[in-house]
């Protein structure tokens, strides 16, 4: 049963790395299954660092084509061919997106060997998932920019251990099957899901808006979200936009966003 997002920052530079800074991407890891929002140089390193192995079920979400936030798709798909992945892996990202991977596959002839599934997002579509969904907006930038928000399902309600001993169900698997929602048969007496449980609880909302400029769209997308990552673009005296200098992070508490900060350094990990 999913307790949380573990959120894992494998890169929070922008345009070019430093010392202390990857490009851009972010792991969110939930109920064994991976989330990369953006695979900028060097993910696959970052992914060894971080303990997150290369086989789990795992999907991409490339929010646009400028190449920091992607140019780590060919090392982190040929270390996944190497080491033998077998499980799918799904690839989603803004019109384009199929074009880079199949000059990629002519160039370097590069077969995966695991399936790899590309899916062209527009702005407005959603992808679901088993417990949540991820829906794409579009976001301000001189290029299309998908922002993307991972939306839990309604979770369930908290377990009552004391609620499940008065009633004499003894620990174990019955007590899984109730939390998963099942209704349970002992002693005789069929015992609902809701008999243990507290009343259930939105999931959790998590934002990433990388490189965008102020726009309603991504305010509307983050409106209550727990957890916003964001990316802004600094303006330049010409008028345009680079490839944005950094992540900020806000963490929701209470629907009022609490705090603010700026990580120094890659890999700190938050829990949503
Ligand atoms: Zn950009």
């Amino acid at each position: 049963m999913p307790s949380g997002l573990d959120v894992i920052f494998l890169g929070t530079g922008g345009s070019l790395p430093t010392r202390e800074r990857g490009l851009p991407s972010v792991a969110v890891r939930r109920n064994g299954e991976l989330v990369l929002f953006d695979c900028g140089e060097g993910t696959q390193r970052q992914m060894m660092h971080a303990g997150l192995g290369f086989n789990r079920p795992t999907s991409i979400f490339i929010s646009h084509l400028h190449g920091d936030h992607l140019l780590g798709l060919p090392g982190l798909l040929q270390t996944m061919s190497s080491l033998v992945r077998d499980k799918p892996l799904e690839l989603y990202g803004p019109k384009g997106l199929s074009s880079f991977l199949n000059a990629l596959r002519r160039t370097l002839g590069f077969q995966s060997a695991f399936p790899l599934r590309m899916t062209e997002l527009s702005p407005g579509a959603s992808v679901k998932k088993s417990g949540y969904q991820i829906r794409a907006i579009l976001a301000k930038h001189d290029i299309t920019c998908l922002a993307y928000g991972l939306f839990e399902d309604v979770r369930p309600g908290h377990f009552h251990p004391n609620v499940a001993r008065r009633l004499g169900l003894p620990e174990g698997p019955l007590w899984k099957d109730l939390q998963y929602g099942k209704t349970v048969s002992w002693d005789g007496r069929k015992i609902r899901p809701e008999e243990v449980m507290g009343p259930s609880r939105a999931g959790l909302k998590l934002v990433y808006a990388i490189d965008t400029r102020p726009a309603d769209s991504v305010k509307r997308l983050a409106q209550g979200c727990d957890l916003l990552i964001q990316g802004v673009l600094p303006l330049h005296r010409d008028g345009g936009s680079r490839c944005g200098q950094g992540f900020q992070v806000q963490e929701a508490g209470s629907g009022t966003y609490q705090r603010c900060y700026k990580g120094r350094q890659d890999s700190p990990e938050r829990s949503a």
